[in-house]
């Protein structure tokens, strides 16, 4: 009887299959379907290489292991790997953590094949010896996991939420070339979403309102900022507090002398001069708002983000204010 060897029937989201015998005989029927490439291996190492069609498998198409086998005619071993060449996807999720080690969760998805199934073979099946499909999935997962969390560890936490598509772009093109080490091509990649800890959106919050990262993360914890703030006039404000009227682009109060930029250096961009006149500074409700969620521009006075769906929680005066926030960073307004 004629040895077969073929992939019958794989499944969708199968990438390899190894062939269970390891004794092969010449004049072995070897069916290879389109998007299929058969491997012959021995003792973890490549030997020939067989693309799609039915091959009576003789001296002449394994002309490698003839040689190893030593000329002779009858059966040898071999380990017969088939590789998928189609496309798949995968679904990913972590955490890292930002450039300022802000807490960051993110999920997504991800599509890929098999660039060079030699370069795969060697690197990920034969490299790992992981030879069934499930194994090689968790591998490529883990590796793409581990690639997202470097990649995105080197951004900040204003950039994740703010330039998500920019950040996306160009983690996607590192990632692209952790893969082509396998052997593997991503083809894209997704990200969904990213999520951070109630204290780090809370800190996220005053630094797109304010437009200074650094001043905010001087600060213990943004929630003691929205609280102190809420609290009386001169109410022991501590001494990090004073830096927030300017925080806030507020217009300086008539009685208090103007200050200069109290953050030292050149003022960030968008950062408004507290000496010019109190009447020609925009009132809040006129200057443009963002979305302290996704960092997206917001029509005036939006009791939902348009683009993320979050809910925009305000005091009774129209500022926007973080969640969970008992008064009013801005006016100090108490908050129902
Ligand atoms: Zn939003
Ligand atoms: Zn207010």
């Amino acid at each position: 009887m004629v040895q077969v060897i073929e992939w019958v029937n794989p499944g969708e989201d199968e990438i390899i299959w190894r062939y269970p015998n390891e004794v092969i005989k010449w004049g072995a029927q070897l069916i290879v379907h389109e998007y299929e490439v058969a491997v012959f291996m021995r003792d973890g190492k490549i030997y020939d290489v067989l693309g799609p069609g039915r091959h009576t498998l003789t001296t002449q198409n394994l002309p490698l292991l003839y040689r190893l086998v030593g000329g002779s005619n009858s059966p040898f071993k071999a380990t017969v790997i088939f590789v998928s060449m189609k496309q798949f996807q995968g679904r990913y999720g972590g955490e890292t953590q930002t450039r300022e080690l802000a807490p960051v969760k993110y999920y997504g998805v991800y599509w890929f094949k098999v660039a060079d199934p030699v370069l795969f073979i060697t690197e990920v099946v034969g490299g790992q010896s992981l030879y069934d499909t499930s194994d090689v999935t968790k591998f490529i997962r883990a590796y793409f996991n581990e690639g997202m969390m470097k990649h995105l560890s080197a951004y900040s936490i204003v950039d994740l939420f703010q330039n998500l598509d920019m950040v996306s772009t160009q983690v996607k093109v590192k990632l692209m070339e952790d893969f082509r080490r396998l052997g593997l091509e991503l083809v894209d990649v997704k990200i969904e979403g990213v999520n951070t800890t109630d204290e780090w959106r809370q800190r996220l919050f005053w630094i797109m309102q304010t437009g200074n990262a650094q001043a905010v993360m001087q600060m213990d914890t943004a929630k003691q900022v929205a609280a102190e703030l809420g609290k009386s006039e001169g109410a022991g404000l501590g001494t990090g507090m004073v830096i927030m009227p300017q925080l806030l682009q507020q217009p300086a109060q008539p009685a208090q002398p103007a200050q200069p930029y109290a953050g030292g250096g050149v003022p960030p961009a968008g950062y408004q001069n507290p000496q010019q006149p109190a009447q020609q500074a925009a009132p809040a409700a006129q200057q443009q708002e963002i979305c302290p969620y996704c960092g997206k521009p917001i029509p005036p006075g939006a009791r939902f983000c348009p683009y993320c769906g979050h809910e925009i929680k305000r005091c009774p005066n129209g500022h926007i204010v973080p969640e969970g926030a008992k008064f009013c960073p801005v006016c100090g307004a108490k908050i129902e």
